[in-house]
């Protein structure tokens, strides 16, 4: 062991056991783990109610066995992480900061600027890997180009050679002496008092913190993973419910990965067991869709702004507060949708396939940017993952090259009868329709008066009529598009060349959640740099790149005349006013911000694995992929039309 005083900075790797970070600096001397909590650096991702709870439990877990190994973790409340950071070094005498890497746009710039600041200052910093299985900056086509879609990355992933879980837990701690101004758990304040009541149903149904992570583990492992892949096809069914433990880093993702190649290589003896197979292709899948999720926002930042294609930046959005509080309330009329979003708002959870139809619900049926309702996930979310949610609603949204159109638009009340057949789902959300035969459960409009009476349904009084027709929702989704592309039509005409593209798109006209401004500068290489140390994005694709735009279903000549776009009365289109720390999740209604122009500055992207300086440009597409499908199911729409699923 050598002599080193070496800081531990805690952020979303919240274990013990395969954690390079603390491993190297308990390894090289003294530890001092800390984990600093600075609210106005997570801007307008705040975490909500139920991932703070989480963070906090977490936090005391990581806390005691901390403790339990010899050195005791420091939490700091601050406005400044480098400040408090600087604060740590000066106290116990440090000579090096070591950290897991995060790859969401906010930290990438914010952990290269800390770091850059304390090298300036002659702090050796190093960053690890502790979040993927592969660093984003490793996997490239044969060109060197990123990859677009998720098959094909994952499909290179595979074929890599992965570094096997190295990381044992230290077994004693040597703590560095020094005494900081620290918080107690309840001074970080990530629980109101308001709250307490309601985080405490949460602790009935999850455990937080990395060794309960590790339980949950094995008893997927053993007892669920087989039954995964059917898991993935009937909702209120759970799935391996590790989301949460993944997002705060108290799993090891290799440590997930080898346990599950594990169970294929021992399933591989026995005969016939194709079903055991299957579960684990399609699970490794799911963990691959969260590595392209940090894949993405590596290669192409901006992601949680603005569409990876540009196909959306002239989509008509409808930003009509009502639909927005109706569907976040569970008050569409549609009951698949509104028994996700009351199972959300209850339990801060909902299966994958949920995630898919009230997304698509969101943007397809009522129109409202896709942006809202990334926000309210974030803020609703137990497992609310920047990177994730970015990729889950670009996906629905026609931003992905491998994921649905956007006039792809499916019936609720057909995906009721395939995902929830019996209705126990919606009947389990939903008591008011807890009566409602099973053949009427997912379309009770339909249902005759005396039908709608037995039950005790009163549509329009006790459980809400449709909030629009679907029939009515496909053409306004229809004119929408059409209106999108005479809009694109419109700007490519008065811009023939292509080089003087406005930045904006047209959800900075609406009411608008104020996301962050990220702005990358030209700085000079960090001395610490090595080959295995922390990259920032670099320059990928040029934005009008030919190559990466979807293709569209209709060819140009065969678009039809577009009528007049819907209006809404009911349209508030009021401006907001500029906070903080603002969540879509309240209940009355959601707080303003202003409304501003999107003028930012993003990397540009030019094709390249290797990493170079960053460069200021303006911008605001980057028109790109994302993930793939999982599986790719057939299902009947209303019209006859074929469609396919994510999950
Ligand atoms: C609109 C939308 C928003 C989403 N927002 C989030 C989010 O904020 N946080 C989040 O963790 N997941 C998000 N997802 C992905 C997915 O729904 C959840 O990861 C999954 O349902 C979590 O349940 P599980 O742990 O039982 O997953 P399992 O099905 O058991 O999968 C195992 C793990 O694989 C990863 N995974 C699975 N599916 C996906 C996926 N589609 N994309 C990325 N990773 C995946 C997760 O880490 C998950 O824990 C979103 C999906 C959609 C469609």
């Amino acid at each position: 062991m050598g002599s080193s005083k070496t800081i531990v900075w805690f952020r979303r790797d919240l274990r013990i056991e395969d954690n390079p970070a603390l491993a190297a600096a308990a390894r090289d001397g003294c530890v001092f783990p800390v984990f600093i909590w600075c609210p106005k650096e997570e801007e307008q991702f705040y975490p909500g109610r139920v991932s703070r709870w989480w963070l906090k439990e977490s936090l005391v877990h990581l806390g005691q066995s901390l403790k339990s190994l010899g050195a005791e973790l420091v939490l700091i409340k601050t406005h400044s992480t480098v400040a408090a950071l600087l604060d740590c070094i000066e106290t116990i005498g440090a000579t090096r900061v070591v950290f897991n890497r995060l790859y969401d746009p906010i930290s990438l710039v914010r952990d290269h600027n800390i770091k850059e600041e304390l090298v300036e200052l002659g702090i050796s910093v190093q960053s690890y890997n502790g979040d993927l299985l592969y660093e984003p900056w490793e996997i490239y086509d044969e060109r060197g180009h990123a990859f677009t879609t998720f098959e094909a990355y994952w499909d290179k992933c595979l074929h890599m050679q992965m570094e096997p879980v190295s990381h044992l837990p230290p077994w004693r701690l040597v703590p560095a002496a020094g005494t900081v101004m620290k918080s107690s758990v309840e001074e970080l304040g990530l629980e109101d008092e308001a709250e307490k009541s309601s985080n405490s149903l949460l602790g009935r149904g999850w455990s937080p913190g990395w060794s309960n992570a590790d339980k949950a583990l094995t008893e997927f492992a053993e007892h669920h993973l087989i039954d995964y892949v059917d898991c993935r096809l009937k909702v209120g069914t759970s799935t391996s419910l590790l989301s949460p433990y993944l997002h705060f880093g108290e799993l090891s993702v290799r440590k997930v990965f080898q346990c599950v190649q594990l169970k294929q290589l021992l399933w591989a003896k026995e005969e016939n067991n194709l079903k055991g197979k299957e579960s684990v292709t399609l699970f490794l899948k799911s963990i691959g869709l969260r590595e392209y999720s940090r894949y993405l926002c590596f290669n192409f930042p901006f992601t949680h702004e603005r569409s990876l294609l540009s196909n959306l930046k002239y989509f008509p959005w409808n930003d009509n507060q009502v639909c927005f509080k109706a569907w976040r309330q569970g008050r569409t009329g549609y009951p698949l949708v509104d028994a996700g979003m009351r199972e959300l708002w209850a339990t801060g959870w909902i299966h994958n396939r949920i995630r898919v139809i009230v997304s698509s619900f969101a943007v397809k049926v009522l129109l409202l940017p896709w942006r809202w309702g990334m926000k309210y996930f974030w803020d609703t979310l137990l497992d609310a993952d920047l990177e994730s949610d970015i990729l889950g609603w670009q996906y629905i949204s026609g931003s992905l090259p491998d994921g649905h159109e956007l006039e792809r638009l499916d019936s609720p009340e057909i995906q009721g009868s395939r995902f929830d057949p019996e209705g126990e789902y919606v009947r389990q959300w939903l008591p008011e329709l807890a009566r409602m035969p099973t053949e009427w459960i997912h379309h009770p409009w339909d249902a005759t008066i005396a039908v709608l009476k037995a039950a005790g349904v009163e549509l329009g009084i006790n459980y809400p009529k449709p909030i629009i027709d679907l029939d009515l929702a496909r053409e306004r989704l229809m004119e929408a598009i059409f209106k999108m592309w005479e809009l694109e039509a419109a700007a490519r005409t008065s811009n023939t060349n292509g080089t003087n593209e406005v930045v904006v798109d047209n959800t900075d006209d609406s009411e608008n959640l104020a996301i962050p401004k990220v702005v990358l500068k030209e700085k000079v290489t960090c001395p610490t740099n090595s080959s295995n140390d922390q990259r920032v994005p670099t320059n990928q694709y040029s934005q009008n790149n030919p190559a990466y735009r979807k293709r569209s279903k209709y060819m140009e000549d065969e678009r039809p005349q577009p009528d007049k776009l819907h209006n809404d009365d009911n349209v508030v289109g009021t401006s907001r006013k500029d906070e903080d720390l603002s969540s879509t999740a309240e209940s009355s209604s959601a707080k303003k911000q202003a409304t501003s122009r999107c003028s930012f500055s993003v990397p540009q992207y030019c094709s390249s694995s290797e990493a170079k300086p960053m460069q200021e440009c303006e911008s605001s597409d980057l028109r790109q992929p994302w993930q793939a499908e999982i599986e790719m199911e057939q299902s009947s729409t209303k019209d006859g039309k074929q469609s396919h699923f994510i999950v």
